[in-house]
């Protein structure tokens, strides 16, 4: 014999129940022996309760849900059936409904709904679903029978989750199948006490009837079909990287439930565990996939973690004071309270202090539970041994659940690193004896952020979403955003990174959308935005939205952008700045940047700050990390003045090349940033300080080549005019008397025992400087280790697209890092 149940979405409309009938049918052609539990179509139980609480209150509004639901059941029966069995179906499924109106009206009139009444309400989604399902298995020529479980399933009167009574349920069960050979259609979730009245197996406990029914008879197998493949790692609803466990022990399986995978009701394991039986978990959908496995057998080697589950929401109440030091017997009677009352305790913990004992309860049992404590301990209260119950409402239980956790170091520590790192606060800690599973209590806000976080640390095999806010939308920006678009598949394919930009800003308007912004029409979708920008708001939302390997892109020059800095770092956003403000700011904010990312397991990454794209800042790292000591730098570290002394050869005009680069993009919009040395000196700052030395900006000693009516210049145009009249003669005669002597004029930076310099030097044919092309950079590292032959770092230092792409991989390698790392 095999058990089979449906769950709602499996039977939520006439077409679904044909694949389920199909799959019936099939099994009886082979001969199979089998059952079939339903429950209510998908909704159902919601509604009738929904009416239920209407009429209640009073309201008519019961009504229009009424005829919905008659409406459906009508229209499934008539597509379902035909001829004189949908005659026949129609009358007794109208039947009910007419006892239904009568039962909302009754209650209606009395303004009163028990949960006695409710468990009747409820009670007719499933003999209505299965009425209609056993009525269409025999059109399809099934020999099928209805069965109200009710007859069968024997429970105490504790309406809206009653406790079955195990041996007269089974014995029901065994009389009324033994000689009957037609397909038992049993409803499910429904049940009844010695005296008749309906009761339910609480919400979701059509499982549990299949169960009993399996236990009962001693299936070879029970197969829970539902609207999922199986037990997934984790609740794909939450997280969409979850994948299916091929295979669990019933253990690992109550544990999952336990902690709130909904896939299974958690009462349903007892019986089949006991009783051996195989409990498969399949897909309605995908019938071929086998699904998960539930049974006594363990897979050595497998995971140690085998998924996650949350409940999201628990109240915490901690019991505290000096009265319980050392105190035998407190734990007994603080249990033994919260027992008689009823209360259900999902987790507790303890210090080792013996100061306070925590325990997490479901919220609507919260003030109850503190109420019978304070009584419990009122003479403890009163004396001040012990305090009144503080409680921590808007709490969520997270749950890392697998067998052989126990026999495999460092999963605790690989736990809480990943949620540090992401900025989640442990407000509690509970790890069984029988480690099974270890569970933290979160705030709820970071429950969906924490199950994300928590996946992406313990299944390495799958894609991690990284979550992008990009400032900005210069051409750095525009050209970063081609790039992640054309890259997406391929990031995905390659690297298992689902890169998404979620928010994106510029200084008029601002856009967000959590689930990835469609980079195909990125501009169109900021236009059109409604928000206008706001710095302040868009910085609040990347952090309220709490999404996981979240990293904000500064593609801006703003400084008052990178203001925002500390308070991205001390959520634990990662940034990836091509913004050189901040790196090249005061050195105790540099200082204060880095340690704040440190502190919060956040990056702070600036490595297209100097030379665009060439691995620049990453290389001098890992040379000092290794243990190597910078002794001299020789850099040309401005892609723009090396274009323009490139290009600059005296044929030209100097102010003519200069305004040539200035339209091709070459230079910053007033070409003086770049012309007076600014920009370098920012750069060798950054080099410097990544050397190792407390450099300022202003320590730099920059000789600039312009005249003063030059830089002094009011306004980008009258600058041109003072180039014009002031320097264009100068640099002709510099330009020209270099060239005599075969030598090339570049703005070469240096750091010489910790002193920084910027100047326009001549270099001769033997200088490694002197073969530079177009807007080349070159950074020479002289070390202990690189002392005869320098470390050379050479290629284009400016432009959008290599700009974009050393973003591109820094944000490549700030996705890649593991959570746990
Ligand atoms: P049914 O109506 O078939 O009984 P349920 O809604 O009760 O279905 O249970 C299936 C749902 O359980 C899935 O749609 C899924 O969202 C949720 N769920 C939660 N945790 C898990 C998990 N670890 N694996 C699979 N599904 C899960
Ligand atoms: N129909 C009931 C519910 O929605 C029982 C079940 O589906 O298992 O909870
Ligand atoms: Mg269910």
């Amino acid at each position: 014999m095999k058990v089979l149940k449906f769950g709602g979405s499996s039977v939520a409309s006439p077409s679904r129940i044909r694949g389920i009938l199909d799959i019936l049918v099939s099994m009886s052609n082979k001969g199979d022996r089998y059952c079939v539990v339903f429950s209510a179509f998908g909704g159902d139980t919601d509604s009738l309760l929904t009416m239920a609480r209407m009429a209640e209150q009073g309201s008519d509004d019961w009504l229009a849900l009424f005829t919905k639901l008659q409406t459906r059941h009508i229209a499934a029966a008539a597509e379902l059936t035909s001829g004189s069995s949908q005659e026949k179906l129609v009358a007794r499924v109208a039947s009910q409904h007419e006892a239904l109106r009568n039962l909302l009206q009754g209650v209606a009139l009395v303004k009163e709904a028990s949960l006695r009444t409710l468990d009747y309400i409820q009670s007719f989604g499933e003999r209505n679903s299965c009425m209609i399902i056993a009525a269409a298995l025999q059109e399809r020529g099934v020999a099928a029978e209805y069965l109200d479980a009710r007859g069968v399933i024997k429970t105490n009167e504790r309406f809206g989750a009653a406790v079955v009574d195990l041996p007269t349920t089974y014995r029901n069960i065994t009389a009324h199948f033994s000689g009957r050979d037609a397909v038992q259609v049993v409803t499910g979730f429904v049940a009844s006490t010695p005296d008749g009245l309906t009761t339910t197996l609480g919400r979701g406990g059509s499982d549990f009837t299949a169960s009993l029914l399996a236990a009962a008879l001693e299936a070879e197998r029970i197969e829970i079909w539902t609207d999922v493949s199986g037990v997934m790692t984790a609740d794909p609803r939450a997280v969409r990287q979850a994948f299916t466990i091929p295979q669990l022990t019933y253990s690992e399986a109550m544990e999952m439930s336990h902690f709130g995978a909904k896939v299974i009701y958690p009462p349903t394991l007892q019986p089949v565990t006991q009783a051996g039986i195989p409990l498969y978990i399949r897909n309605t959908f995908e019938p071929r996939f086998a699904g998960t496995l539930i049974s006594h057998e363990s897979v050595d080697g497998g995971p140690a973690v085998k998924g996650i589950s949350s409940i999201g929401s628990v109240s915490l109440l901690t019991l505290e004071g000096p009265g319980l030091f050392g105190v035998v017997g407190t734990s007994g009677r603080l249990f033994g309270a919260l027992a008689q009352c009823e209360i259900n305790v999902i987790l507790i913990t303890q210090g080792s202090s013996e100061h306070n004992i925590t325990f997490a309860v479901s919220p609507d049992q919260a003030a109850t539970a503190k109420r019978c404590v304070e009584e419990t301990f009122s003479y403890e209260i009163g004396a001040g041994r012990v305090r009144p119950i503080r409680e921590e409402s808007d709490c969520a239980v997270v749950a890392i659940i697998g067998e052989q956790m126990r026999t495999r170091p460092g999963i605790a520590g690989r736990m809480f690193s990943a949620l540090g790192r992401n900025h989640i606060n442990c407000v509690a800690i509970a790890q069984g004896s029988s480690e099974l599973n270890i569970s933290v209590v979160v705030p709820a806000v970071d429950e969906s952020k924490a199950l994300n976080v928590l996946h992406d640390a313990f299944f390495l095999s799958n894609e991690r979403v990284v979550h992008l806010f990009l400032l900005g939308t210069g051409l750095i920006a525009q050209e970063l955003l081609r790039q992640l678009h054309a890259q997406r598949d391929s990031l995905r394919q390659n690297q298992h990174l689902d890169v998404r930009v979620v928010g994106i800003t510029n200084t008029r308007r601002m856009h967000f959308d959590a689930q990835g912004i469609d980079l195909s029409a990125w501009e169109q979708a900021l236009t059109g935005s409604e928000r206008s920008a706001e710095l302040e708001t868009f910085i609040a939302e990347a952090i309220e939205l709490n999404l996981p390997n979240s990293i904000v892109v500064d593609c801006t020059a703003s400084a008052t952008v990178s203001e925002y800095y500390d308070r991205i770092l001390a959520e634990s956003i990662s940034i990836s700045t091509a913004n050189k403000v901040a790196a090249s700011g005061p050195y105790n904010r540099y200082l204060h940047l880095k340690s704040l990312a440190r502190l919060n397991q956040a990056r702070f990454a600036y490595e297209t700050n100097v030379g665009a794209g060439l691995p620049v800042i990453t290389t001098l790292s890992d040379l000092i990390i290794s243990g190597d000591r910078i002794v001299q730098i020789d850099a040309v570290l401005s892609g723009s003045l090396s274009y323009i002394f490139n290009t600059y050869d005296g044929s030209k005009a100097f102010s003519e090349v200069v305004a040539d680069a200035q339209q091709q993009g070459f230079t910053e919009p007033d070409p003086r940033v770049d012309l007076s040395g600014k920009d370098v000196a920012r750069k060798l700052v950054i080099l410097a300080r990544e050397a190792g030395h407390a450099l300022e900006l202003d320590d730099v000693e920059v000789t600039g080549f312009l005249s003063q009516e030059a830089l002094g210049a009011d306004g980008v145009d009258a600058f041109f005019d003072q180039l014009r009249k002031q320097d264009d003669a100068l640099l002709a005669t510099r330009v020209k008397d270099a060239q005599q002597r075969e030598s090339k004029l570049v703005m070469l930076g240096q750091l010489v025992d910790g002193k920084a310099s910027v100047a326009l030097t001549e270099v001769d044919d033997q200088h490694p400087f002197y073969s530079l092309n177009g807007s080349d950079n070159m950074i020479v590292l002289s070390t202990t280790r690189y002392a005869a032959t320098p470390l050379v770092i050479r290629g284009p230092g400016a432009g959008a697209s290599v700009t974009a792409a050393g973003v591109f991989a820094e944000i490549v390698s700030l996705g890649s890092l593991r959570s746990w790392e």
